[in-house]
């Protein structure tokens, strides 16, 4: 299984439109971020986890030829917007593609993007074609894996992380249950939200992702979801051992 960090920015991506600061005028490529998204390659299929908003982009970057399924975590717009952009997928393969989320993931994607799923608004191919699985915490086999939800919440909103074997992509949350916790024993490897400095409403800041990664202990835990207050060096050298920032193009094997 190989897994690359597609996106590892916050809602507005980084460098944020019009803003000068340290991070955003940086020309470190640690400190460009595109929305938030990770891919797993799986003996020559694909999973892509959420089409962030700059998904159409991010297929392109990482020559992403087939998408076999494609798993959401929630319905905020940074992690669905690439939606339409499904179409490529589509017209490659011939097929719909098979998408796993939450009821209200699949409620909010009939809303925002409701040409797609009423029918005939539009004729002659212009819309994704999907195949909807709706899931909820138990764990389903996708591809030749078991892939195990983690409910956790975002603010007042229900997410789902993933665990997908000895790794797990738990992004968009600022608490994550006893019962969660549970299923994150054992992990190589661990993707964990971590916004900024200050407190946020929805998102762990950096110390409260320190203490739940230490709490969680994967062998090594990479941080996500970064918004333009934190600069990629000056965090990365007072991280402590085994926890570092992800990274756009970020990629391991596990
Ligand atoms: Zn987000
Ligand atoms: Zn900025
Ligand atoms: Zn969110």
């Amino acid at each position: 299984m190989r897994i690359t960090v597609l996106g590892s920015g916050t809602s507005s991506g980084v460098p944020v439109v019009g803003c000068r600061c340290a991070t955003c005028s940086s020309t470190n490529p640690r400190d460009k971020r595109l929305r938030p998204s990770i891919m797993l390659e799986l003996e020559g299929a694909v999973l892509v986890v959420d089409s962030a908003s700059d998904f159409r982009q991010q297929m392109l970057q990482y020559q992403v030829e087939r998408l076999d399924a494609l798993v959401y975590t929630h319905h905020h717009y940074d992690h669905i917007a690439g939606f339409d952009d499904l179409r490529a997928f589509n017209f490659h393969s011939g097929e719909a593609v098979p998408i796993y989320a939450l009821q209200e993931t699949l409620d909010n994607l009939k809303r925002t993007f409701e040409y797609a799923f009423v029918p005939p608004l539009q004729i002659g191919g212009g819309v994704p074609q999907i195949v909807a699985h709706v899931i909820d915490s138990e764990p389903f086999n996708l591809l030749g894996i078991t892939v195990q939800p983690i409910p956790m919440m975002h603010g007042l909103m229900r997410v789902n992380g993933y665990r997908f074997g000895r790794f797990a992509y738990c992004t968009d949350t600022n608490y994550i249950p006893d019962e969660s916790l549970r299923l994150l024993k054992g992990l190589d490897v661990l993707i964990l939200d971590a916004l900024r400095y200050h407190e946020h409403p929805t998102h762990f800041t950096v110390d409260q992702a320190v203490e739940m990664a230490q709490r969680i202990g994967a062998g090594q835990t990479y941080f996500t979801h970064i918004a333009h207050q934190i600069l990629h060096d000056e965090l990365s050298e007072r991280l402590p051992a085994n926890i570092a920032l992800a990274y756009d193009g970020l990629q391991f094997e596990l």
